[in-house]
């Protein structure tokens, strides 16, 4: 389909929701370019896998060429596994387990899926633009601003540049996140030494959430497992496209509150590592192994917020998406299926104004009036997991800490 210039949409920020509303309107024809900070696309290693749940997977099979959704699935893991939550020696609370289908859940490696999100869209993303403003240029459309003193005019403006959004405070001035009390220290270790695997076969498809002796401080860990190895996918459904990784790792998080996390660690990746060894010698033998053999470069910090919802958007044809508006705690796995939820309804509302079935106003406050529910409420059960699992209160830490795991024999023996 030939792209016409006279509807145009201009996205700060390539993360998952600005890729994956790119690609969108890239398949209805619409002329779209993205605005990404970063220096180049693979400048942060973003070393961590993603769960993707029925949104999640239902809006990239919307938005994306099927060879594109295929490639999604055959390097994810298999689906279904279980989700278990431990006391810091590794006994068992209570499992969940996930539907063994494959469009229900599925976990995939966050690079991969970003460079996927990224095929064929040459051209469409420009590396080193860091949105800043975006001004009201008259009928005739918006102006996207940036800090290099450049500017881009386009119909829609969209803000999808994560936590620390630039545009929020023009489009969204009431809605500045809130701080959590919590903080994560996260890193990721090879799953594989000398041929064997480090995660024991009774933990194989589980991801781990291990509550610690003391309230407030908890370690999650979890295998990735590339299904078909990416380079061989890419080259059989997404020729000339580029796989970043494709070696098989854990990805863990160290839990703690913020006030455990010394002033000036962020971007230390030394101090930031030293800091999770610290925090985890409590914690089973394997979670501290783990910790010892992570790869440095990988290990990052994540101050837990919350989005505040929004009561007003300041600008009618400009909007935001993802993080930028709803952040939340990364408990339950909804942060990224939000936000591309949030990339294919926008993208379905602005191709149905494009047709002229509705004004640009009409299609973006409609976006907006559908998200605030759905975004809000995750933001609110990821909180709530947080309160629960993580909070001081005496009674449930005591039963998910020293009850259950009494009633289960030991899964991983402290060799
Ligand atoms: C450790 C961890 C584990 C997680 N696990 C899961 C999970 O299992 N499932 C799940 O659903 N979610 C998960 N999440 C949450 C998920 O990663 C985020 O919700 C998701 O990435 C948000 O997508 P986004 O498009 O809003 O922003 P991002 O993916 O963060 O992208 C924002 C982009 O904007 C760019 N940018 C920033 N400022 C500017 C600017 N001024 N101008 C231009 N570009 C800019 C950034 O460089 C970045 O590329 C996890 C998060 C963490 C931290």
């Amino acid at each position: 389909m030939g792209i016409s210039t006279d509807f145009s949409v201009a996205i700060s920020g390539a993360g998952l929701s600005g890729l994956c509303l790119a690609q969108y309107l890239m398949r209805a024809g619409i002329d779209v370019h993205v605005y990404e900070r970063d220096p180049g696309p693979f400048v942060r290693r973003q070393g961590y896998r993603i769960i993707l749940d029925r949104y999640g997977l239902a809006a990239l099979r919307e938005s994306l060429p099927r060879p594109l959704y295929r490639l999604a699935l055959a390097t994810g893991d298999e689906p279904g596994g279980h989700l278990r939550f431990t006391d810091s020696r590794l006994r068992d609370a209570f499992t969940i387990t996930f539907k063994d289908e494959p469009h229900a859940t599925r976990q995939v490696d966050r690079l991969t899926l970003r460079s996927i999100l990224l095929s064929g869209l040459d051209g469409r993303v420009h590396y080193g633009r860091s949105a800043v403003a975006v001004d009201d240029a008259g009928p005739a459309g918006l102006r996207l601003r940036f800090t290099d003193g450049g500017s881009v005019p386009a119909t829609v403006v969209v803000g999808a540049d994560g936590v620390g959004s630039a545009l929020r405070a023009r489009l969204m001035p009431d809605a500045e996140p809130e701080s959590t009390p919590m903080a994560g220290v996260y890193g990721r270790s090879p799953l594989w030494r000398d041929g064997v695997s480090v995660i024991p076969d009774a933990l194989r498809t589980s991801g781990v959430l291990a509550l610690a002796d003391r309230p407030g401080r908890a370690f999650f860990f979890t295998s990735m497992r590339f299904g078909e190895n990416p380079r061989e996918a890419f080259a059989r459904l997404a020729p000339g496209g580029y796989a970043p990784t494709g070696d098989d790792y854990v990805m863990w998080g160290l839990l703690l509150r913020r006030d455990e996390v010394p002033a000036g660690v962020r971007g230390d990746l030394l101090a930031l590592r030293d800091l999770a060894a610290r925090w985890s010698t409590d914690f089973h033998p394997l979670i501290r192994r783990l910790v010892d053999t992570a790869e440095l470069d990988s290990t990052v910090l994540n101050l837990f917020a919350t989005g505040r919802r929004p009561r007003r958007w300041a600008v009618p044809r400009a909007t935001m998406m993802g993080d930028a508006v709803h952040v939340m705690p990364p408990f339950g796995a909804h942060g990224g299926n939000t936000a591309l939820r949030d990339a294919a309804l926008l993208g379905r509302r602005l191709v149905e104004a494009r047709a002229g079935a509705m004004s640009v106003e009409e299609a973006i406050a409609g976006y907006q009036d559908e998200m605030a529910p759905y975004a809000f409420r995750a933001v609110d059960t990821a909180a709530g997991l947080m309160r629960r699992l993580t909070g001081g209160a005496a009674a449930p830490h005591w039963v998910l800490t020293r009850l259950l795991p009494r009633l289960h024999p030991v899964t991983v023996p402290e060799a």
